[in-house]
Formats: structure tokens, C-alpha cells, sequence
């Protein structure tokens, strides 16, 4: 990968090597401005200036746009959960398999978001905007699950939560894990994160300053000192 992404005259990311395995749960952590939101940008290609190769199963997807790299699987959970408010949930659910490979299996789809989320078919027919910002988080992890990713990327899924929320939703990870899906999850909230993922990148200033297993890193004594305020 080798990335390096700019906004402007500003590098917001150097030198950032990553990657994520089939089935595998990695986290990308660091605190605010750390960069983490322009790596996740630069690889569904939403970043002006990036240099430096992104590559989906051994593909490299640097020519892709934006949304033919959604048509591979590469799917984006964006911070803020970016719902359409006046939409119901359903709605909304809908609105995540607008993909030509997703398209064909919208009703199974479906079916499986509702077996995960049970409390999203007791609100199909809500407007999202009357959610419980936790359930408006399940509703965008939803959608992004109806357009069959291969790989997901939750960004910041706890920001703004009650801690029995946040508890909740990387239980939610946790079953994605289960299911079989490929995860890359961005977190400020590095001990809880580091309790549930397989493998951890930490970032800061734009740089990559510690990574491996989340078992050693969170033994690591700089992790412990940096991060755990240990
Ligand atoms: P947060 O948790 O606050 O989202 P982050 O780790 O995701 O933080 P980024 O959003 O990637 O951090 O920001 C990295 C750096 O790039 C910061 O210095 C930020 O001010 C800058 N930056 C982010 N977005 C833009 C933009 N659209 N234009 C100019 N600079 C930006």
C-alpha cells in the first residue's frame, strides 16, 4: 500500500501500510486527527491526492472510482452513520443494496440484517431520525450489510454513545466476525476495541506507530503508556 494522502498542501497520511485478511477483524486506531478517517477515505477513493497502491484480492483498485469500488464489496460505514432521516428503516436498508450484485438479493438480504438486528424489524417502518442514535448505528451497519460487502469499514461506530450502547455495538462486531465478514474498524476507544479485534494498527500524526495482534499490543508497555493510560 505504501499510502500517502493529502488535502492540499497538507499530508494527512505518511507511509501508511496496511492490510486485512479474509474474515479477519482489524482495527485502525488513534485519536482525533490522526488520520484515520483519510485512510479509510483514500481506499473507497474519495481522497483527491492519494499516492501509493490499494489492492482488493490481490487486485489493485487505484483506477476504480468511488463507486465501482463500492460494486466490489468495498463497502463504507461513515462516521456520523449518515442515515436518510426521513426515510424508514426499511427504507434505508433498501437504500444499501443499490449495487448491481446486491440488487438481485435484496429480500434474502434483508431477512439476514432483521435475524441480526431484530430490534431494526420491530422498527422497519419507523423514520430513522426517532431512533436511538445505537439503533441508527445497527440501521447503517445494516444497510451497509445489504450491499454484500467483502470487505466493511465501520468508522467510528461508538462516537456519541452511551456506554451500554457502545457495549452493544462491538457485540455487533463481534457476531460480524462470527458471520464470516471481513472488518476494518476505526475506534478511539482503544481498550474496548482491542478486547474484540484480531489485529490492531495505531495511529498518530498520520503515522503508523505500533501494529500487530491486539493480544500483544495490548501487553505492549508504549501501547500501555500511549494509549491504556497505564
Ligand atoms: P477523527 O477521529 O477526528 O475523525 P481522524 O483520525 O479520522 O480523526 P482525519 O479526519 O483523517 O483524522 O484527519 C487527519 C488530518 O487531516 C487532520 O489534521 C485533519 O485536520 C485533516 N483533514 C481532514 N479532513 C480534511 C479536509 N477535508 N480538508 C483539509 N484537512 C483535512
Amino acid at each position: 500500500m505504501n499510502l500517502n494522502a493529502y488535502y492540499g498542501d497538507l499530508q494527512a497520511v505518511r507511509n501508511a501500510n496496511i492490510f486485512v485478511k479474509k474474515g479477519e477483524i482489524v482495527a485502525l486506531l488513534g485519536a482525533n486527527a490522526a488520520g484515520k478517517s483519510t485512510i479509510v477515505k483514500s481506499i473507497s477513493g474519495i481522497i483527491d491526492r492519494v499516492e501509493g497502491e490499494i489492492f482488493l484480492n490481490n487486485q489493485s483498485i487505484d483506477k476504480y472510482t468511488a463507486h465501482q469500488r463500492v460494486e466490489l464489496g468495498i463497502v463504507q460505514v461513515p462516521e456520523g452513520r449518515q442515515l436518510f432521516p426521513f426515510l424508514t428503516v426499511k427504507e434505508n436498508l433498501e437504500m444499501g443494496a443499490y449495487t448491481k450484485r446486491a440488487r438481485g438479493h435484496l429480500k434474502e438480504n434483508l431477512d439476514r440484517v432483521f435475524e441480526l438486528f431484530p430490534r431494526l424489524k420491530e422498527r422497519e417502518n419507523q423514520l430513522a431520525s426517532t431512533m436511538s442514535g445505537g439503533e441508527q448505528q445497527m440501521c447503517a451497519i445494516g444497510r451497509g450489510l445489504m450491499a454484500m460487502p467483502q470487505i466493511i469499514i465501520l468508522d467510528e461506530p461508538t462516537l456519541g454513545l452511551a456506554p451500554l450502547l457502545i457495549k452493544k455495538i462491538f457485540e455487533i462486531v463481534e457476531e460480524l466476525r462470527d458471520l464470516g465478514i471481513t472488518v476494518l474498524l476505526i475506534e478511539q476507544n482503544v481498550r474496548q476495541t482491542l478486547k474484540i479485534v484480531d489485529r490492531a494498527y495505531m495511529l498518530s500524526n498520520g503515522k503508523i506507530v505500533a501494529e500487530g495482534k491486539a493480544e500483544e499490543l495490548i501487553n505492549s508497555e508504549k501501547v500501555k503508556a500511549s494509549y491504556l493510560g497505564v
